[in-house]
């Protein structure tokens, strides 16, 4: 059976900046649940629509919307042989109801990944986003005991390295009065959600984050 890997934490801790490096190391599909609605988003779709709203305010969207998302995904990655989902299940209820769509089997693995408070509300804040194709920056150079992150820029100031898209724009639901709320939601949906997967069973690893991604090294 395929396996599944989850990476959790809260919003901009880095998962998908993680789970995009290393997915392709392991022949794993990355599949991130904030992608996934953001795609719709863009594409004006049914789902997108109903989504938007939730999302521009900070709330999660419905469970059964990103179930049946998520499941169209993973289905699409049949052949690989692991997914590496980021950011899905988020709160107890969509974890039953995954574990009802996968014959009851949990996850193979759970890191739930952590990082300093004030580090991650400058490292919310200073995220970039390519509109076009969803490609990610951060201007936050961060570099004080114990943390190393740097910057996360593009080659061309304000310039997609991906796709060439410009101008690159903070996400709606990255400002300050929506980040709030969103840190809030994980604050009180996380506990929960790690009880159900330890109390059946499940590994969870904790990662604490004090060191980032250059981009630099991976584009050359
Ligand atoms: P993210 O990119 O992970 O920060 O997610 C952006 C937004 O997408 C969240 O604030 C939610 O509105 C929505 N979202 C992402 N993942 C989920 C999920 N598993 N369940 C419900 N809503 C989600």
């Amino acid at each position: 059976m395929q396996k599944q890997i989850l990476f959790l934490g809260a919003p901009g801790v880095g998962k998908g900046t993680f789970a995009k490096r290393i997915a392709p190391l392991i022949d794993y599909q990355h599949l991130s649940a904030g992608d996934v609605l953001r795609n719709e988003v863009r594409n004006r779709t049914k789902n997108g629509l109903l989504a938007s709203a939730y999302m521009n305010s900070g709330s999660l969207v419905p469970s059964s919307l990103i179930i049946d998302l998520m499941r169209t995904q993973v289905l699409q990655a049949s052949q690989r042989p692991g997914v590496l989902l980021d950011g899905f299940p988020r709160q107890r209820e969509q974890a039953e109801l995954w574990a009802a769509c996968n014959e009851n089997k949990l996850p193979d693995l759970i890191v739930n990944i952590l990082l300093n408070e004030e580090v991650l509300l400058t490292k919310l804040t200073s995220r970039r986003m390519c509109e076009k194709c969803g490609e990610n920056f951060n201007l936050a150079d961060i570099r004080f005991p114990p943390f190393d992150m740097p910057a996360l820029l593009p080659r061309v100031p304000d310039v997609c390295d991906v796709c060439g898209a410009s101008p690159l724009v903070q996400r709606p639901d990255d400002r300050p009065d929506v980040v709030r709320r969103r840190l809030a939601l994980h604050a009180e949906l996380e506990a929960p959600l790690l009880h159900f997967y330890k109390s059946r069973g499940a590994t969870v690893v904790y990662f604490v984050v004090n060191r980032g991604v250059q981009l630099t090294a991976e584009h050359g």
